[in-house]
């Protein structure tokens, strides 16, 4: 039997971190591990940045450089000689040129440079290992058997990429060390699986070879009742289950991206969460929906959610209403989390991070068209997960019963899309208050 062990950026981001990491990998010898390296922290941000700024006109000479002495630095470090990456490094100064002069960037030349990052982080470890000894085998995607759509950006995994990988990488005598984020299409150009795509990759992989476990190494101990820099005394679960999981990836607890593990939740294939600064700990194995689950299982909270209200002044929500209203917010591409209705009023949160602010003045000014408009910024959605949240009245109480004694105004409520959630949206200098008193309501002092 066989483990796939994935590595993201924060494990990789210096000789130190990736010294850690081949000790863990070590631990696991005998367990068979195919490793999935995310790029070394921050450089798939760079090379981004690099390809931008080039086609704008700016010389990529030197961010190129900064990329590529990142990477010499950590060879230095792990006293590798660095010539295995220098065909890749001009690669990367020729591929930035191009764009340089073309002054052009499609996505797919955006994807052949973001590319580079898994390319240079699976050398490295590859070589390292080899070189103390541990024989190992770098793969870019494509080579063990990925083949995407021409999606570029963000490509889905095409069906026979399964039965490719387990022809590729069922028998390879040295361990794998394969380049999570990144595919080919069909037609053999490079692709991407959106951001944060290694786990994607893991996923895939381990269900293809049906391995015993996918271990995601990441930089927290697992997933917990709440994040513990604002409850020191959140509480760890051993497993939790795939949907109550996506539930809190959703709203900012810090867990898997639920895309990313649906393929091995579907196989039935556990993926477990684990920190690569305490490895010894358990961590938290994600499971199929079958296991028993407590009644809550974590509160989570993003901050910086604008709330925008429109209210409509001559129709009470007439029809077309509010087609009219996410017609204007799909047309300016603004994702919205979460929206509630009253007789007059709909009320929808925004994530500032992903809304480009020019595009929301634009909007607003459209919606000025229908309504009236007010806008509340610096707000926090706070979320509950938990299966006693469905229909219980009493669990509604107890969570506004919190707020009431802390004076806190709730400006929206909403049950999620799935039962097992309620969000609502405070200020956000009440969010730490609520989400300490409702752990101790929830958590700490339960019946
Ligand atoms: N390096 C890619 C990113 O930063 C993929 C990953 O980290 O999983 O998005
Ligand atoms: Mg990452």
């Amino acid at each position: 039997m066989m483990i796939v062990m994935k590595f993201g950026g924060t494990s990789l981001a210096n000789a130190e971190r990736i010294n850690n990491v081949v000790n863990i990998i070590k631990s696991r010898l005998n367990r068979n591990p195919l490793v999935v390296v995310s790029a070394v922290g921050g450089v798939t941000d760079k090379l981004i940045c690099a390809a931008k700024e080039a086609s704008k006109g700016i010389n990529p000479t030197e961010k190129a450089n900064e990329i590529i002495n990142i990477h010499r630095d950590i060879m230095k470090s792990l006293n590798l000689d660095y010539d295995f990456l220098e065909d890749d490094f001009m690669n990367l100064h020729d591929s930035l040129n191009g764009i340089y002069l073309l002054k052009e960037l499609s996505l797919r030349s955006l994807d052949l440079i973001s590319s580079f990052g898994e390319v240079f982080s699976s050398k490295i470890l590859a070589s390292y290992m080899t070189s103390i000894g541990i024989i190992s085998r770098q793969l870019c995607g494509w080579e063990s058997g990925i083949i995407t759509d021409g999606n570029f950006g963000s490509a889905e995994v095409l069906e026979e990429s399964y039965p490719n990988i387990k022809d590729s990488l069922s028998n390879l005598d040295k361990i794998p060390i394969v380049t999570g984020f990144i595919a080919k299409d069909r037609d053999g150009n490079i692709t991407t699986l959106g951001r944060g795509g290694s786990d994607y990759t893991a996923s895939i992989i381990g269900s293809a070879l049906n391995v015993q476990e996918i271990e995601i190494w990441t930089d927290v101990d697992g997933i917990k009742t709440a994040d513990p820099q604002i409850v020191p005394n959140a509480i760890q679960w051993g497993t939790v289950t795939f949907n109550e999981a996506s539930e809190m990836a959703y709203f900012g607890a810090r867990v898997l991206h639920p895309k990313t593990i649906k393929p091995a939740v579907k196989r039935q294939i556990p993926v477990r969460i684990l920190n690569t600064y305490n490895p010894e700990n358990k961590g938290t194995l994600v499971l199929n929906d079958d296991v028993e689950n407590p009644m809550f299982r974590s509160i989570s909270s993003k901050d910086n959610i604008t709330i925008i209200r429109v209210c409509s002044t001559d129709m009470l929500l007439a029809h077309g209403f509010l087609a009219k209203i996410f017609e204007i917010f799909n047309k300016y591409r603004i994702s919205i989390d979460i929206v509630s209705t009253s007789e007059v009023t709909v009320s929808m949160t925004l994530d500032n991070i992903n809304s480009s602010l020019k595009n929301l003045d634009l909007a607003i000014s459209e919606l000025k068209e229908i309504g009236n408009v007010e806008i509340l910024k610096d707000t926090s959605i706070v979320c509950i997960v938990g299966r006693g949240i469905r229909g219980r009245l009493g669990v509604l109480g107890r969570i506004f019963n919190v707020c009431k004694n802390e004076g806190i105004n709730v400006e929206m409520v909403s049950q999620g899309a799935s039962p097992l959630s309620i969000s609502f949206v405070v200020k956000k200098e009440d969010s730490v208050k609520l989400i300490k008193d409702l752990h101790k309501e929830l958590f700490e002092n339960d019946k």
